[in-house]
């Protein structure tokens, strides 16, 4: 059978037969009665690797982002989050369909950041003409870009002036760590709660992890049985997510390492249109002439190779792409435009 070069997301990748034999063998009880070994250990092991004193198994980043939006705010309360940022733009509308929470998105900077300025001036006086402004998102990496470390300690500062919390998407904060050489519990430091994902390039098959101090993962673990979260023997899952945690961070080097290869080669394509120096992580952005794009991941498709057509195409590296793969990609694209 042919391998596909699936270069649409690092979500899509598939347990090995190492990942498969721990979940076979996981030892499982019912999570909801809080029986479940293997994901009480992987809630350790995770708390453990970002330095806080509690962590919750959840189904998905979406949900632990949500049951974040959910604890730190109430019904007529606001959080701050980018204009493009995963917790306001891509996860349906999660917060205030079910908690009543009202978004103020922010347009994010070129780097990813929010401009703080911009963010102290969206926060609410006390006043019952608006919403109680409880809470600024950030998300790192966004967009595959590492979020400066000064930065998130300066956001910590300013949250505290205005007694807002902080939360961290951080789906991918170990390719952030593997990126920065700083440990993840360093990224972690100046947040109230951070949501991490066991599914991309860390290549679980499922989950996430909400991380923060033992009052807020209590009340997120009550409303992760709220919004149908509470799965029973899910030490299955979590033996992945441990076996991930474990075996996937500091190979996440290598998937960077490809983009970069993967941006170099597809730069050097005429037609395309490409910045290297952006690449920072395992995310690679280039356009494509418009009227080329469909033939151009038809012809790729043709080939084994899927992308997501976009403008730009976001092409993500993770652990079922190796170097011949990305040298495969490079030269079906420049097959096609030249
Ligand atoms: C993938 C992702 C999430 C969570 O997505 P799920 O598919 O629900 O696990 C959250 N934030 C960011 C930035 C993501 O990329």
């Amino acid at each position: 059978m042919r391998k596909i070069i699936d270069l649409r997301s690092d979500t899509v990748t598939r347990p090995g037969k190492a990942m498969r034999r721990v979940m076979a063998e996981a030892e499982v009880g019912d999570d909801v009665f809080g029986d479940d070994p293997t994901v009480q250990q992987l809630e350790m092991l995770a708390a453990e690797m970002l330095n806080k004193e509690a962590a919750l198994f959840a189904p998905s980043g979406t949900q632990t982002n949500l049951l974040a939006l959910l604890t730190h705010c109430g019904r007529g309360d606001e959080y701050i989050v980018g204009q493009d940022a995963h917790t306001y733009l891509y996860e349906g509308g999660g917060g205030a369909a079910l908690g009543g929470i009202q978004p103020q998105p922010l347009e994010l900077e070129a780097d990813g950041t929010l401009d703080l300025g911009k963010v102290e001036k969206a926060i609410k006086p006390d006043d019952y003409h608006y919403a109680r402004t409880r809470l600024l998102c950030l998300e790192n990496t966004s967009y595959g870009r590492v979020l400066p470390h000064a930065y998130l300690e300066e956001a910590r500062a300013r949250v505290d002036r205005h007694g807002l919390r902080l939360h961290l998407d951080g789906a991918r904060i170990f390719n952030a760590a593997v990126k920065s050489g700083r440990p993840a519990s360093e990224i972690a430091a100046p947040f109230d709660s951070i949501s991490v994902c066991l599914s991309k390039g860390l290549g679980a098959p499922v989950g996430s992890v909400l991380l923060g101090d033992s009052d807020f993962v209590r009340e997120a673990r009550r409303w992760r049985k709220v919004v149908g979260g509470g799965m029973r023997q899910s030490g299955i899952l979590a033996a992945a997510g441990i076996y991930a945690l474990e075996n996937h961070v500091d190979r996440l080097a290598e998937d960077h390492a490809h983009a970069l290869r993967l941006a170099h080669g597809l730069a050097a394509v005429d037609g395309v249109d490409l910045d290297v120096d952006a690449v920072r992580t395992n995310m690679v952005f280039a356009e494509f002439p418009a009227d080329r794009l469909a033939g151009l991941a038809a012809h790729l498709e043709t080939g084994g190779i899927l992308i997501e057509p976009g403008k730009p195409v976001r092409f993500v590296t993770h652990l079922d792409v190796d170097i011949n793969a990305i040298d495969k990609v490079i030269d079906a694209v420049k097959e096609f435009l030249e």
